[in-house]
């Protein structure tokens, strides 16, 4: 029979915004003793990150006081976005079971400057919830690149936290090294590029919470008509041309001034999506589909030294039919200006 619940002695409250896997992992730190003993429970990181199971779900609240939907609410899936924009990866089943089906893991995501203002404002850093999707890939706030693992020793892990005298730092599960860095870039100091970057995944954002944004190219036709024309635009970047081919459609366009590496690594053998690559490569993918969807303009921003040979209508021969055609149905239901933005002749001089 397993041992009834009592609740904790002493509860912290979640921040306003702050990501169940965090809060959790700071009780734990409070109290010094492994999850499983001060919980009487095991929480995954898909029960603390994306959906608490419905067996998790009703302990967590009757331990912490909070209610059912209270803390359903510090996970991803509270949010109503698809799960094709979570920051969670597809793993390979296992080549030895064939019909183990795929399965899935949090991945994590941080700005290290909003940890240490957290860290100087308040004396605790703590992890967001909105971190737990796939964009942005440069912090709204700072414009520096989001990260997804230990500088000092590359481990992926999530971070624990350590109690200090004034609140909780998070640390590297492995080192130990903190996450949090100073670091106060004047936004006039940002690179261009990464300024439009950051406008695009703005647009990005405020669409896939159904809000209009004015502020970058083609997120005036609205929220559901940028975001489909978004997603056919990444499913596009992603088509492996032919069985044997490394490379996939993205390559077939103009670099932009965001380092992508040609060999986009990956776990999965399905069709991936932007939570299966590192954060570095999806900021690469998600460049490709600013200079896109941005129209000319954009483009001369993003991809300056090749913009005499950017051509989406001439990578377009290059699929094979089936997909040419798929590409065709999808871009049937585009509204006008969006494609115009898309496939506008770029300027001559
Ligand atoms: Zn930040
Ligand atoms: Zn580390």
């Amino acid at each position: 029979m397993r041992a009834a619940c009592t609740n904790l002695p002493v509860v912290l409250r979640p921040y306003e915004g702050e990501l169940l896997y965090s809060w959790h992992a700071r009780i734990t730190a409070l109290y010094r003793i492994p999850p499983g003993e001060l919980f009487k429970f095991s929480a995954s990181l898909w029960d603390l990150c994306v959906a608490p199971s419905t067996t998790v779900l009703p302990l967590l609240a009757e331990m912490t006081r909070l209610s059912s939907d209270a803390v359903q609410q510090l996970t991803i899936s509270a949010s109503g976005i698809a799960q094709a924009w979570w920051n969670i990866r597809q793993l390979t089943p296992d080549p030895l079971s064939p019909n183990m089906e795929y399965s899935y893991q949090p991945a994590v995501k941080f700005c290290r400057i909003c940890l240490w203002h957290d860290s100087v404002s308040q004396g605790t850093e703590f992890l967001r919830t909105e971190w737990m999707l796939c964009v942005p890939t440069l912090c709204p706030i700072h414009a520096v690149p989001m990260e997804d693992h230990c500088e000092l020793c590359g481990s992926f892990h999530f971070p624990t936290f350590v109690k200090t005298s004034r609140g909780f730092r998070l640390i590297c599960a492995d080192c130990s090294r903190p996450l949090a860095a100073p670091g106060f870039p004047c936004m006039s100091s940002v690179a261009p590029e990464l300024r439009i970057l950051q406008a695009f995944e703005l647009a990005l954002s405020r669409a896939l919470n159904q809000r209009w944004s004015f502020q970058f190219p083609g997120a005036a036709a609205g929220p559901q008509f940028f975001l489909r024309t978004v997603e056919d635009l990444l499913w596009l970047l992603l088509i492996q041309p032919g069985e044997h081919f490394e490379y996939l459609f993205v390559h077939w366009l103009n670099r932009t001034l965001i380092p992508m590496p040609y060999r986009l690594y990956r776990y999965p053998r399905a069709r991936p999506w932007l939570g299966d690559f590192s954060i570095k490569i999806r900021r690469g993918l998600v460049a490709h589909l600013a200079a896109l969807v941005g129209g000319t303009t954009v483009r001369q921003q993003l991809s300056p030294h090749f913009l005499n040979r950017y051509s989406l209508g001439q990578a377009l021969t290059a699929l094979r039919p089936a997909d040419a055609k798929e590409f065709r149905r999808r871009l049937a239901s585009w509204p006008q200006m969006l494609k115009t933005l898309v496939f506008e002749p770029q300027s001559t001089h």
